[in-house]
């Protein structure tokens, strides 16, 4: 009883350690796998991602960069235009060459001396300064750039996007002679940044110096400055060739490579996110501590039961006596503790008699102590027979029972003591091993041994210890003895 507090400690403490065990290799292994994924990430798919990419890009991009600067390099076209020969029919018979030779969907040339608009099929117009659809022309002449590349998003069809590549047409001494370039149909590589996109749950776009979002898989428009998580590295990704960044955010971490495509001066941006798969390990993490403490739960209930059994055995054989089987001494105190309270609870008496065989020595002398231990616990077995279930009785020492009778006032306490006395002076107890026969019919059995035994008996008073009382059922016992002995006497 006393002993189970320490025992639930030590449990709790070997529980305790297991579950931190299981947690730590849980959340190890968690971080590890994670750690792995964003090596994967930001070591491999990202880069096969952003390669990719760059290559569709370069495809449909720089294939026809590269055409529209050999135009812009036609020195026959220059002269062409920097003698003021308008032949609109040799020059629409060039740019349907050109066109059909790059598969664009237009090719074009602006003439800035007599303003025309030359496409494969002819004049088309008049470029004026004061049409809205004719600014580009003015905004890049007046830029002094020499190339750029200007994304024309339909607005009837989404889909539609077109890249107009323009290029400045110089004459020999460098003047400005008006604009050539091809018109491409951005649709295919859309479709394939849209692929990306969806394959990878990242995010794809095309820069351009100034970090305006030019081509978007998800048609994000507007700057870097807009994208969430980017706007700090701005000066990074915009300035460096090619950069790599690692931005953590709850729940989910995002890899970023950024590299320059300097053919077309755009910047190739790809954004991947690690949230899909490191939810799935999250999912994981989430089984596995479960699986933590539910293993925990179940062993350490396992070990409960087991060490409570053991203890509870321990507990009984520490309170029992070997030879008997009875309650020993050990045991009598809190049991008596509680004897008390309950008859104080209950306003009853406690009745308490020590039990001693009379002239025990003899028995021991005479037929050795093997043939004294069996008449002990004979007499012990008698007394058990007689009493109540309510009742306790205790070996308290070598041949001296000790008896608790809750309930019982001296009378009936005498009652039920003369009982056992008289049982047991009436019938003798048995021996182990003996003749049953007589070896003569006038003496007796030799498998037989009267037995007497001096009870001293006490109430237990209001109080008063366990000590004291014993003191005065001792008295009462030496009483009985000094009495003549197979008797009771009352302290
Ligand atoms: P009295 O009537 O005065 O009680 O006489 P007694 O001989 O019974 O008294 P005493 O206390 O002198 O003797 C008790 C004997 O019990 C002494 C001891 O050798 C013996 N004894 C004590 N424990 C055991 C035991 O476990 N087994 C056996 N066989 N004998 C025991
Ligand atoms: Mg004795
Ligand atoms: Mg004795």
């Amino acid at each position: 009883m006393q002993v189970r507090r320490p025992r639930n400690h030590v449990l709790a403490i070997f529980g305790a350690l297991m579950l931190a065990g299981l947690v730590g290799i849980a959340l190890i292994s968690y971080l590890r796998a994670r750690d792995l994924l964003h090596r994967q990430i930001s070591g491999t798919t990202l880069p096969l991602t952003s390669d990719t990419i760059y290559a569709g890009v370069e495809n449909d991009l720089l294939q026809p960069v590269l055409a529209s600067g050999l135009m812009a390099r036609n020195t026959l076209l220059a002269d062409k235009l920097a003698r003021g020969q308008s032949d609109p029919e040799g020059i629409a018979a060039y740019l349907r060459g050109v066109q059909e030779h790059t598969g664009a969907v237009t090719a074009f040339l602006v003439s800035d001396r007599s303003r025309s608009y030359h496409h494969p099929s002819g004049v088309l117009k008049q470029v004026s300064p004061t049409d809205p659809q004719d600014r580009w022309y003015y905004r890049f002449r007046d830029s002094g750039r020499n190339f750029e590349i200007n994304i024309d998003r339909d607005t009837a069809d989404l889909q539609r996007t077109t890249a107009f590549i323009n290029l400045r047409l110089l004459d020999a001494e460098g003047g400005f002679l008006g604009v050539v370039g091809l018109g491409l149909d951005m649709r295919s590589l859309m479709a394939q940044l849209q692929r990306y996109q969806e394959r990878y749950g990242g995010r794809i776009l095309l820069l351009d110096q100034q970090g305006r979002i030019k081509l978007a898989a998800d048609r994000t428009t507007g700057s870097l400055e807009d994208i969430k998580g980017l706007a700090p590295h701005r000066k990074q990704i915009l300035s460096a060739p090619s950069h790599t960044l690692h931005l953590e955010r709850m729940g989910s971490d995002s890899f970023v490579s950024s590299r320059r495509i300097p053919e077309l001066d755009w910047l190739l941006v790809v954004q991947q996110t690690s949230s899909l798969a490191q939810r799935r390990l999250e999912n994981l993490l989430a089984q596995n501590l479960i699986a933590a403490v539910l293993v925990s739960l179940v062993l350490l209930a396992l070990a409960q039961l087991t060490v409570g059994r053991q203890q509870r055995e321990l507990e009984r054989l520490a309170c029992t006596d070997s030879l008997t089987g009875l309650l020993n001494r050990s045991a009598f105190e809190p049991l008596f503790l509680r004897q008390v309270a309950e008859a104080r609870n209950r306003r009853e008496p406690l009745a308490v008699a020590l039990i001693d065989i009379d002239r025990f020595k003899q028995v021991n002398d005479h037929f050795g102590h093997p043939q004294g231990d069996h008449v002990i616990c004979q007499v012990g077995r008698r007394v058990v027979h007689h009493i109540r279930a309510v009742d306790l009785l205790f070996r308290w020492g070598g041949e001296e029972f000790l008896l608790l009778l809750p309930g019982c006032a001296i009378p009936r306490a005498k009652e039920l003591l003369e009982r056992i006395r008289r049982d047991l002076h009436d019938q003798p107890v048995s021996l182990l091993n003996q003749k049953t026969v007589p070896p003569s019919p006038d003496q007796p059995r030799p498998d037989l041994l009267p037995v007497t035994i001096s009870i001293g008996l006490s109430v237990h008073r209001a109080e008063e210890s366990s000590a004291e009382l014993l003191q005065r059922v001792d008295e009462a016992l030496y009483c009985a003895k000094r009495g003549g002995r197979n008797r009771l006497c009352t302290a």
